[in-house]
């Protein structure tokens, strides 16, 4: 079967191998090389130096980064990830991502991402508005409505984008609620939306769950990660019936293989910011949740969890990834070779992208859905989408993830051949 994933190794940096997987693509549906060269280069990519003051009365300088990767299909679309970590390579990556996202599930945006380099965790909450609020009047000029629309990625939540909105409209002179998606539901964000990304993934979970034949009642599943993805796909999955029996975060992980009381651990993390110190659970080694033998893991932290040096020890059934790139091509033939199967995370994580748009929708016409509708078109979104990757992985024989870039890419392209080449 043929797959994305290359036997020669090469470097782990998310570009290279956003670069590789498109090229795969491209080789597949014979893409022509001038759309190819377009789709390889990032559009847009704008690096902003800023200051804060800081709460002891000092100055702080950072760097902060808004990549539009491609806005043939529509307005740009993407996160915001603050963390030590961000880079240009990993904006232009993750943007990259965003314009296949949003292809193969239908929705008629391009893809951006956007970040700051900074440690959200060390600083008190009068640090992150004025920092946020001095990023977004930086990138001002490119973002907007119609032009490329930030949404919440790691460590980044309603609040910070109801400061970016509210930065946006001053400097508008009124209030732009399209400017940003994952707003609080008061100044126009959408039911659903909080949770849609986790509630996407588990919904991939179940489809393939079905295909598969586990019944997903009584499935054994291990998260990595509990934030806003892992937490929400935990809930979702457990209502479902299937066991989520063991969840890491960055200081620690936890396991119960009667399965853990998800409910319960929500509510805590809430109150103390984590879960290992939950009582009533036993603690294990945070990598070692990726090595457990379970029916799914979802790896729902951050990009490069799985590489050439851990694939070996993964002994899930299935993978569906709710992070952005938490795999390396080098695990992924690694995986192969082991027969286990990957759902790509431009499929399983598109549901906050997909809840975003009928976020954006709501607001342009300012009639507002019920939650119930807001998930139920997110749930045929999510579904169809998947019956599209796995019936063309089946007829074409090739991966899941080479199935999802050739119909993302494939769109696109067709999208750059109507519209042409300006001028
Ligand atoms: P978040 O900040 O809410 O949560 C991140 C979680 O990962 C935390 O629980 C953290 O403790 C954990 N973590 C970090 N490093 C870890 C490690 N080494 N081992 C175990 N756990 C670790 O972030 P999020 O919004 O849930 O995003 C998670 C991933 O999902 C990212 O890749 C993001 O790009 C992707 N994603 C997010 C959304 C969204 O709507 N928030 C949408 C699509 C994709």
């Amino acid at each position: 079967m043929k797959s994305m994933s290359p036997t020669a190794r090469f470097e782990d940096n998310p570009l290279q191998i956003a670069l590789k997987q498109l090229a795969v693509a491209a080789e597949q549906i014979n893409l022509e090389p001038g759309i190819h060269d377009k789709l390889k280069h990032c559009k847009k990519c704008v690096i902003v130096s800023f200051p804060v003051k800081t709460d002891d009365g000092g100055i702080k300088v950072f760097t902060g980064y808004r990549v539009q990767h491609n806005t043939d299909r529509g307005p740009a679309k993407g996160g915001i990830r603050y963390h030590p970590e961000v880079t240009l390579d990993l904006m232009k990556a993750m943007a990259m991502l965003m314009t296949w996202k949003c292809a193969v599930v239908g929705i008629p945006y391009g893809g951006a991402k956007g970040g700051v380099v900074c440690d959200p965790k060390a600083m008190s909450l009068g640090e992150l508005e004025r920092m946020t609020r001095r990023y977004t009047s930086e990138i001002i000029d490119i973002i907007g409505p119609e032009r490329d629309i930030p949404a919440p990625d790691v460590a980044t939540n309603p609040q910070v984008m109801a400061w970016m909105m509210d930065t946006y409209s001053m400097n508008k002179g009124h209030a732009v609620p399209g400017v940003v998606t994952g707003k609080p539901i008061s100044i126009g964000g959408s039911a659903g939306r909080l949770e849609a990304t986790g509630r996407g993934l588990a919904f991939i979970v179940r489809e393939s769950a079905a295909k598969l034949n586990i019944p997903i009642q009584g499935a054994r599943i291990a998260i990595q990660g509990f934030g806003n993805v892992g937490g929400g796909a935990a809930a979702l999955l457990s209502a479902m019936g299937a066991k989520i029996v063991a969840i890491s975060e960055i200081d620690g992980g936890i396991i119960d293989e009667k399965g853990l009381p998800v409910g319960r651990l929500l509510a805590f993390r809430e109150k103390n910011g984590s879960v290992p110190e939950f009582e009533d659970s036993q603690r294990v080694d945070r990598d070692k949740i990726l090595e457990l033998d379970c029916d799914f893991l979802l790896p729902c932290a951050l990009e490069n969890a799985i590489t050439g040096e851990n694939a070996q020890a993964v002994s899930a059934k299935v993978i569906v990834e709710g992070a952005n790139a938490p795999i390396t091509p080098e695990a992924e033939a690694i995986l192969a070779s082991k027969g286990i199967l990957v759902f790509p995370d431009i499929l399983a994580n598109a549901g906050g992208v997909v809840v975003s748009y009928l976020e954006w929708v709501q607001g342009l016409q300012e009639l507002y859905w019920s939650e119930e509708e807001v998930n139920s078109e997110l749930e045929k979104v999510m579904v169809r989408s998947f019956n599209e990757v796995y019936d063309l992985a089946q007829k074409e024989k090739v991966s899941m993830r080479l199935a999802a870039y050739t119909l993302g890419v494939g769109k696109v392209a067709e999208a750059i051949r109507v519209r042409g080449i300006y001028p």
